[in-house]
C-alpha cells in the first residue's frame, strides 16, 4: 500500500512553506509541475520546475480562470495506475501520472471577510483547484493530495520513512481532509450568495420560500437578488414553463406578474383579452373578438410605450396573435397555453421569452402580499376585490347607458392594476389613455387625457381617443378638478369608489357636465 511519488503538481495561493517543501521534494528526485505564480516562486528559489502550460500545451487564460483544467492534468490525477485501459489511454494521449497534488485555494473566505465587492469575491472562487483536489482525492488509491500547509511535514515524514513513497493510511487521511476542504469552500461560497440574496431573512423563512433561481441582479445592477417560489398554487410567472428565450430578469418577472394578474381579470369564456405592461403598469389593455383583435386595440392605446413591453393574453396564444406580437420588440409573452404554430412563430425571436402557465390565476383568490420597510415588513391580503362583485351605485342624475356601463366596469377592472394615482380612460373594451403613479389625481387625469390625444395622433385620428370614452379612478376624486379634466378630455361617464368629504361637490360637478357617474364603494390603491 505504498505509492512512490515521482511527479508533483503544486498550485498554491498561500505560498507559506512552499519553497522548503518543494526543495525537499526535489531533493528526493520528485519532478515539480506548477502554475504561473507558484512556478515563479519556485524558480526564484532556484528550483527546477516545469510549467503546467508546458504540459497541457495551453497558456493560462482568462485571468487564471483556466489554468489546469485539461485532460493532461486531470488524466494524470485520475488514471488508475493498475488499470490496463487507463494505462493505454495515458499512453495514447501522452498523459503522465501525477502522484502528489499540492493545492490551496484562492482565498475566497478571506476576500469576503475583507469586505471586498462582488466582482472581487467572484474572481476568488477557485475552479481548477477544487477540481484537481476532488480528482486527486477520488484517486487516493494512487495519489496523495495536500490542501493544508500544515500537512507538508507529515508528507515529508512519510516519504522519508518509506523511501520516497506515501502510505495508504496517509493518502486516505489526506483525501478525507481534501473533501472536507472543498465542501467547506463551496459552503462558504453558497453562504455568501445566500447573504447577498437575503436568503436567511426571517421573512423568507416564514414564507417557506425556496430559491427558484439566483438572479444576475435586482431592479438595478448593483442590487443582488433572488427569485423565490412559495407553496402557493397559483398559475403565474413563478410556476410557468419557459418555452424559450433568455433568462428572465428581476424586472421582467415583476412586470410579467403584473401583466398576467391583470389579464386574469378577464374571463376567457366571455372575451379574449390582452395586457401590455411596462414598468409594472399596463400601457394598453383590451378585450376583443380574438387575441389579435385585442392585441391591436391594446397596442393602439400607447404604441410608444409598448416597445420592449410584456404581453399577457388570457387564452391559448394562436398563430395570428403571435405573428403580430413578434413584429414589435417584446420582452416576454405569457399565456395559459400556445398552439404549435404560435410557438414556432415566437421561436423565430431567440431572445423573446415565452411563458406558458397552464391556466389563469383566480382574481378572487386570497393570498399574501408583502413589502419591506426599514426594520420590518408589511403584510396584507392580496387585493382580490372584483368589480363584478361590487354594488355599483349611480350617483348622478343621468345613469350610464349599457355601453358606458360595460366600459366603466372594464376601466375599473384595469385601474386595479395601475399604480396609484390611477386614471384609466376606456372605450369599447379597450383602454385609450392611462395615467399612472402620479402624486396628485388631477395630474394622473391630465396625463391620461394627454396620452389619449397622443394615441389618436399616432393612429392618424383627428379626435382624442378619450372623446366618447369613460373614465375610472382607483380612489375617490378629492376635488372636482380631476373629474372636470376628464369631462373636458371627452369622457362621458365616470366610475370611482366615492367616499370623499366633498362627494356632493363632485357629484354636482358631474351633473353640471352631463356625466354619468357610479360609485363602487371599493378602492383599488396600488403602490
Ligand atoms: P498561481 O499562484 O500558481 O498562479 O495559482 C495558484 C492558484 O490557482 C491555486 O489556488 C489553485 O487552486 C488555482 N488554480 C489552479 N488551476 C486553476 C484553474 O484552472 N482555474 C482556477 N480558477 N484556479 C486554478
Amino acid at each position: 500500500d505504498l505509492k512512490r511519488v515521482t511527479r508533483a503538481l503544486l498550485s498554491v495561493s498561500d505560498k507559506a512553506g512552499l519553497v522548503d517543501f518543494a526543495r525537499a521534494l526535489h531533493e528526493r528526485g520528485v519532478e515539480l509541475l506548477s502554475t504561473g505564480g507558484t512556478r515563479a516562486a519556485l524558480a526564484a528559489a532556484g528550483l527546477p520546475v516545469r510549467d503546467v502550460s508546458d504540459v497541457t500545451g495551453f497558456p493560462e487564460m482568462m485571468d487564471g480562470r483556466v489554468k489546469t483544467l485539461h485532460p493532461k492534468v486531470h488524466g494524470g490525477l485520475l488514471a488508475i495506475r493498475e488499470n490496463p485501459e487507463h494505462q493505454a489511454a495515458m499512453l495514447a494521449h501522452g498523459i503522465a501520472p501525477i502522484d502528489l497534488l499540492v493545492v490551496n485555494l484562492y482565498p475566497f473566505e478571506a476576500t469576503v471577510a475583507a469586505g471586498h465587492g462582488e466582482d472581487e469575491c467572484i474572481e476568488n472562487i477557485d475552479i481548477g483547484g477544487p477540481a484537481m483536489i476532488r480528482a486527486a482525492a477520488k484517486n487516493h488509491a494512487d495519489v496523495a493530495v495536500v490542501v493544508d500547509v500544515a500537512d507538508y511535514g507529515a508528507v515529508l515524514a512519510d516519504l522519508e520513512a518509506h523511501g520516497g513513497a506515501v502510505t495508504r493510511t496517509l493518502r486516505r487521511r489526506l483525501a478525507h481532509k481534501a473533501y472536507a476542504r472543498t465542501a467547506a469552500y463551496d459552503a462558504a461560497i453558497s453562504n455568501w450568495f445566500g447573504g447577498r440574496l437575503g436568503d436567511d431573512t426571517p421573512v423568507i423563512r416564514a414564507l417557506g420560500g425556496t430559491l427558484a433561481e439566483p438572479m444576475r441582479y435586482g431592479e438595478n445592477p448593483h442590487q443582488a437578488a433572488g427569485f423565490y417560489r412559495t407553496a402557493e398554487s397559483r398559475p403565474g410567472v413563478a410556476t410557468a414553463r419557459q418555452v424559450q428565450g433568455k433568462q428572465l430578469s428581476y424586472n421582467n418577472i415583476n412586470d410579467t406578474d403584473a401583466a398576467f394578474e391583470c389579464v386574469a381579470e378577464f374571463d376567457p369564456a366571455r372575451t379574449a383579452a390582452v395586457v401590455i405592461v411596462k414598468h409594472a403598469n399596463p400601457c394598453g389593455v383590451a378585450e376583443g373578438e380574438s387575441l389579435i383583435d385585442a392585441y391591436e386595440r391594446a397596442l393602439r392605446c400607447d404604441p410608444v410605450s409598448a416597445f420592449g413591453g410584456i404581453v399577457a393574453v388570457n387564452r391559448t396564444l394562436d398563430g395570428d396573435a403571435a405573428r403580430r406580437i413578434v413584429e414589435i420588440f417584446t420582452e416576454v409573452i405569457i399565456a395559459p397555453d400556445a398552439t404549435e404554430e404560435a410557438i414556432g412563430l415566437v421561436g423565430a425571436k431567440k431572445n423573446l421569452r415565452l411563458l406558458l402557465t397552464g391556466g389563469l390565476p383566480d382574481p378572487r383568490q386570497g393570498g399574501l402580499a408583502l413589502r419591506t420597510v426599514a426594520g420590518g415588513f408589511l403584510a396584507q391580503n392580496r387585493d382580490n376585490a372584483v368589480v363584478d362583485d361590487m354594488d355599483l351605485r349611480v350617483v348622478t342624475k343621468r345613469p350610464p347607458d349599457a355601453r358606458e356601463l360595460a366600459d366603466l366596469r372594464f376601466a375599473f377592472r384595469v385601474a386595479k392594476h395601475v399604480k396609484s394615482n390611477a386614471i384609466v380612460y376606456a372605450r369599447d373594451g379597450a383602454t385609450v389613455g392611462i395615467g399612472a403613479g402620479q402624486m396628485s389625481r388631477v395630474d394622473s387625469s391630465r396625463i391620461a387625457a394627454w396620452k389619449a390625444a397622443e394615441a389618436a395622433k399616432a393612429a392618424g385620428l383627428g379626435d382624442s381617443l378619450a372623446v366618447g370614452s369613460v373614465v375610472a379612478s382607483d380612489a375617490f376624486f378629492p376635488f372636482a378638478d380631476g373629474l372636470l379634466a376628464a369631462a373636458e378630455a371627452g369622457a362621458t361617464a365616470v366610475i370611482q369608489p366615492g367616499g370623499s368629504m366633498r362627494d356632493d361637490e363632485v357629484i354636482r360637478a358631474a351633473d353640471e357636465a352631463g356625466l354619468a357617474m357610479v360609485f363602487t364603494g371599493h378602492r383599488h390603491f396600488r403602490h
